[in-house]
């Protein structure tokens, strides 16, 4: 079990218009308060669409809700002629916390390498925001044995020419894409094995009180029937939850870790 904050992220992805949105963020408020949710207990933090995010923001500092929130995506240019792009200026200035980078979706139907992950990951970083940096392999990979090397290749490629002080504001969410929406979640052994090896890459790339802090998140089919065994790992420091973050009460019961 970790000693580090619990962080639960609920990836919307592109689900929930603006009155869905305010409908949701006030369900999973009331739920969390109704179960007297404590925050020690896990972090709380939602990542609408774009079009959410002024919604989201207007609920949540209106009644001072404890819930973070964020962005799914971002451009790696700072302003200017990049036509459907969103700057993290914008998304600073609506008050986002966090922003996921390198989302397998992303990598798979935007084409993102691991350079574009990293170019956006330094512009959050910039921007005083926190990147969560997604890895994870495919079935390809992982029936071949090669998921370890697979995601330590992500992670170098990620971390380049980040310094210290920003690694260690960064969270690491390892997301087998065999196990994203597809109900096949991964073993906790499975997860732990992947989360531990890039604690210990990272502890190579800065140095071990950094990786210690640092947030390792684990993504693919989490539900409250699951969370509990996985938290149970020494190297799983929360979860990334797309699918059942869009039920505000299996939400709610995913962050008090199954309970
Ligand atoms: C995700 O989109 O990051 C994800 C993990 O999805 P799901 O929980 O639906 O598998």
């Amino acid at each position: 079990m970790t000693t580090r904050t619990p962080l639960m992220a609920g990836n919307w992805k592109m689900n929930m218009d603006h009155l869905q949105a305010i409908h949701l963020i006030n369900e999973l408020a009331l739920d969390l308060q109704d179960h007297k949710h404590d925050y020690a207990t896990a972090e709380v933090v939602v990542l609408p669409p774009f079009t959410d995010i002024r919604s989201v923001q207007t609920v949540i500092d209106g009644d001072n809700l404890k819930i973070r929130y964020g962005a799914q995506d971002v451009s790696q240019h700072d302003l200017g002629a990049y036509t459907g792009e969103i700057s993290t200026a914008m998304l600073s200035k609506l008050g986002c916390s966090y922003v996921t980078v390198g989302h397998s979706e992303r990598r798979e139907y935007h084409n993102e390498s691991d350079a574009l992950v990293n170019a956006k990951a330094r512009k959050i970083l910039a921007a005083d925001m926190t990147p969560i940096i997604c890895c994870g392999e495919g079935l390809d990979v992982r029936k071949a044995g090669n998921q370890v090397s697979h995601v330590l290749a992500q992670i170098e490629g990620a971390f380049a020419n980040i310094s210290q002080a920003d690694a260690a504001r960064c969270v690491v969410a390892y997301e087998p894409i065999w196990a994203i929406g597809t109900g096949e979640v991964a073993t906790p052994g499975d997860a732990q094995e992947v989360c531990s090896a890039i604690r210990v890459k990272l502890a190579e790339l800065y140095d071990q009180a950094t990786a210690d802090g640092m947030r390792i998140l684990y993504g693919g089919s989490v539900k409250s029937s699951n969370v509990a065994e996985l938290m149970q790992e020494a190297d799983v420091d929360g979860a990334l939850v797309g699918g059942a973050s869009l039920q505000a009460e299996e939400f709610a019961k995913i962050c008090r870790l199954g309970k």
